[in-house]
């Protein structure tokens, strides 16, 4: 059966906004995804009904709002296929998550060590073990890619050494699509011992994700982009691994005992979660997991296709316009240029048609100065587009293009 597009759409109040006086169409999907009114509901419901601390409450609320928050680590942990609820840590993103990673590796990074890191990386990714390096006197190595956006998986395969301590890469690169051949790629990492983060910010929206089948030792990811609310993310990591990590934020809920002069830890998740957490985004993301659960992830999938699909036919018969990352196996992002204008006038101008996607960097600068372009301009598909968006897209693209010209 596929996917019932008017009523996906249905559920979503923002889509029917207009903007600039024009209907919104939303084509920046890979920035943040809109929100159903199923996990709005449940926000409210939460902050209406049910607000309250977890795990130290001694009271009705606080154990209804602790079964919520623990119940959302199950749904998470189900859906991405990690064996222990307990590997499922709550972070405020995917900028978060990898940091934590790192907070550990650095300390046990030493001179010699090698991170391997790719080309395509988001700055969270990038700035984040290039500063662990440098702390730690350990070695950056960048895995090429290649013109097309594809990663040069012979270089990644000669870089690998007995050195490599680390391996962080995306699932799939936010500024131009390409999926990564991560499950090949981890087992040639984890042959030569080394620990492997994927950066799954872009990678987890867009189909079944199943950790223990990639075979990583860390899955980063965040919830607004597959639906739920800003301010939470998932450290998903194998239990092994995060049951011996330095902590990570000290203070209350992470401790089993404290004096005046020393501490210890409590258990995972828990030795990883200090404060009072992000309860409401916790419940709103198992909310946004919930409702994606209802879609078959091959229809979602086949959709998003046919919209990219579409877009680059048109974008090949656009005089001017170059597509930036031309793997044949990406999710549906259009990146491009257009001769002689920069991605921001065109952005600019595709918003005063109601037509929303980025222009710029997409946080991957360096990635930028490879490809030899200034930035791009991004349009991403998800589940709620339609093949008249596609089209209303194109038609805007060319009033830019006459506009610029
Ligand atoms: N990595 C990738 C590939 C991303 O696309 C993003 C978000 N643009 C991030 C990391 C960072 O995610 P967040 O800003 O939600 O922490």
């Amino acid at each position: 059966m596929s996917l019932d597009v008017a009523s996906v759409r249905a559920q979503f109040p923002i889509l029917s906004r207009q903007v600039n006086g024009q209907p919104l169409v939303y084509l920046d999907n890979a920035a943040t995804t809109q929100k159903p009114q199923a996990v709005i509901d449940a926000l409210v419901d939460y902050y209406t009904q049910c607000n309250s601390n977890v795990h130290r409450g001694a009271h009705f609320l606080s154990d209804e709002a602790t079964k919520r928050y623990e119940n959302a680590r199950a749904t998470v942990a189900h859906y991405i296929n990690a064996s222990r609820n307990e590997e499922v840590i709550w972070t405020s993103g995917t900028t978060e998550g990898i940091n934590l990673v790192a907070n550990g590796v650095a300390q046990r990074l030493k001179p010699g060590d090698e991170v391997m890191v790719t080309e395509m990386e988001h700055h969270a990714d990038l700035v984040t073990w290039q500063q662990a390096c440098k702390r730690s006197g350990a070695t950056l190595k960048i895995v090429p890619i290649h013109d097309s956006g594809e990663l040069n998986v012979d270089a990644f395969h000669e870089l690998l050494s007995d050195n490599t301590a680390f391996v962080a890469m995306p699932h799939v690169s936010n500024a131009l699509g390409t999926i990564n051949p991560i499950k090949q790629l981890t087992a040639a990492a984890k042959a030569k011992g080394a620990l492997v983060l994927i950066d799954g910010a872009q990678g987890v929206a867009h189909g079944a994700i199943d950790v223990q089948d990639i075979g990583c030792d860390f899955y980063a990811f965040s919830g607004h982009k597959l639906f739920g609310p800003t301010g939470i993310g998932v450290l998903w990591g194998r239990y092994e691994v995060l049951n011996d990590w330095p902590v990570w934020l000290v203070g209350g809920e992470m401790i089993a005992t404290v004096t005046y002069q020393n501490s210890t830890w409590g258990e995972l998740p828990n030795r990883l979660e200090a404060g009072t957490p992000n309860i409401a985004g916790v419940i709103g993301l198992a909310a946004a997991i919930e409702w994606l659960s209802q879609f078959n992830a091959a229809d979602i999938w086949a959709h998003e296709q046919a919209l990219l699909t579409r877009a680059t036919e048109l974008a090949e018969q656009t005089e001017g316009l170059k597509i930036i990352g031309t793997a044949p196996n990406k999710i549906g992002v259009l990146s491009f240029v257009i001769d002689g204008s920069h991605p921001a006038d065109i952005g600019f101008i595709l918003d005063k048609q109601g037509v929303a996607i980025r222009t710029g960097d997409h946080c991957a600068q360096p990635l930028m100065k490879r490809l030899n372009v200034p930035g791009t301009a991004r349009a991403s598909f998800t589940l709620y587009n339609t093949l008249d968006e596609v089209e209303t897209l194109f038609k805007a693209i060319n009033k830019a293009r006459m506009m610029l010209a």
